[in-house]
């Protein structure tokens, strides 16, 4: 139980609580202080870090490969996957827009899709269909000729088994720690009140109020509340179409000539890796056990860990001996459809989940979205 002061100093008057301090729960933290500044909002968070997806992540500033859009648009139609990029690229532009460039050392190298020879004829498939791509992304990333051949890197690169590349011109990636490091400082400059360790078991809804209780019983009253726990949605509320996905990551210790440099998507964005300065990150293969990897708990598998280390030694750095300096996991929130859910689930609780693997682009503005809806009722 909380003593008096406790509830009296940090919990009392509380307008919105926000369960959820990843990129989500702090963009509509900020959003709404930014439009409402004598509002009293707090942010709940179980971890001493928002550890779910938004620290954990792979840094790519992308809106998709060639193969996830043609997939992509065979599932969902053209009009919802266009809609898709344009919000992946605004979001990525309200990122940067509110933390900096320098802040989030967002990088604009390029990314590039990979193709080994047993892959041909997705490669025929994405080149039958990359100028019609190229004019349908042009005007929503302002850049003609965003994806184009570039076999002739792949000595450069000196990747082994890889037959062709597709390079995407307007791909970035950022420094995810610092991106959440300067989120973290925003929000607590304009006077946002963080609360790490509140493991927050059920959120029940009054007639004047809604009271959020945590796992150890303390509970807090707020006007209203933005559920911002993405994978972990489940836990909270009933959304049968949000499901976790634990996605396991490994990132090499430095390695002295380095080929090549940026973002790079393989079969489909199943995997994908980046360099880290002269150190690369290589994540996913969730695919190979999708069963298992439907997990909230973090941690790592033998299956996946053996399959990331192939493709390190066998296609990435064929010609260079890697050490592996550590392991970590995420966990995504997903479902059928690759929209985020933003709405109401009672008069006074919303929830703003099932970001995918897109929430470093998508999460600021799903964030000020769901800010600016809580307000309006
Ligand atoms: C390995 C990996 C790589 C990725 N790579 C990319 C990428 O390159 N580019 C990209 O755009 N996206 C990427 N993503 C996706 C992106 O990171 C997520 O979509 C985004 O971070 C989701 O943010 P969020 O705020 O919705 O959720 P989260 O960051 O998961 O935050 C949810 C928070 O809720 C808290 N929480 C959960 N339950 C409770 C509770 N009961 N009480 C209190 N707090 C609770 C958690 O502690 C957590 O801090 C990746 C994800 C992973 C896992």
């Amino acid at each position: 139980m909380m003593s008096y002061w406790e509830r009296e100093s940090f919990f009392k008057n509380i307008d919105v609580a926000i369960i959820g301090s990843g990129i989500v729960g702090l963009n509509a933290a900020i959003s709404l202080k930014e439009q409402h500044p004598a509002l009293k909002i707090v942010l709940l968070d179980r971890g001493v870090l928002p550890i779910g997806a938004s620290t954990r992540n792979a840094g790519f500033a992308c809106f998709g490969s060639m193969t996830e859009l043609l997939d992509d648009l065979e599932e969902h139609g053209e009009s919802e996957v266009l809609q898709l990029v344009e919000k992946r690229w605004k979001g990525l532009l309200r990122l940067r827009e509110r933390v900096g460039d320098r802040h989030l050392e967002y990088e604009p190298k390029g990314g590039f899709e990979i193709f080994k020879a047993d892959e041909s004829k997705r490669y025929e498939w994405c080149l039958d269909r990359m100028n019609w791509m190229n004019k349908q992304l042009a005007p929503i990333i302002e850049t003609h000729d965003i994806f184009s051949k570039a076999d002739h890197l792949i000595d450069k690169f000196q990747f082994g088994e890889v037959k062709h590349l597709i390079r995407n011109q307007a791909e970035g990636q950022i420094n995810t720690g610092k991106m959440m490091r300067s989120l973290l400082k925003l929000a607590q400059s304009l006077a946002i009140d963080i609360f790490n360790g509140f493991d927050v078991d059920r959120v029940e809804e009054d007639t004047t109020f809604v009271e959020i209780i945590s796992k150890n019983n303390w509970r807090i009253k707020a006007n209203k509340v933005l559920i911002a726990n993405n994978g972990f949605a489940s836990q909270l509320c009933d959304l049968p179409d949000v499901l976790p996905a634990r996605n396991q990551v490994l990132i090499t210790e430095p390695i002295e000539d380095l080929p090549f440099t940026g973002t790079f998507h393989y079969d489909s964005g199943y995997f994908y890796f980046r360099n880290v300065g002269k150190r690369i990150l290589l994540g996913g293969g969730r695919h190979l056990a999708k069963a298992t990897e439907q997990t909230d708990e973090f941690g790592t598998s033998q299956q996946i860990k053996t399959a990331l280390q192939n493709l390190l030694k066998e296609v990435i750095l064929p010609n260079h001996k890697t050490e592996i300096d550590m392991w970590w996991s995420g966990i995504l929130g997903v479902g059928e459809q690759k929209k985020p859910i933003i709405k109401f689930i009672s008069p006074n609780v919303m929830v703003a989940v099932r970001l995918g693997g897109m929430g470093v682009a998508i999460g600021s503005l799903v964030g000020e979205e769901a800010a600016s809806l809580l307000m309006q009722k």
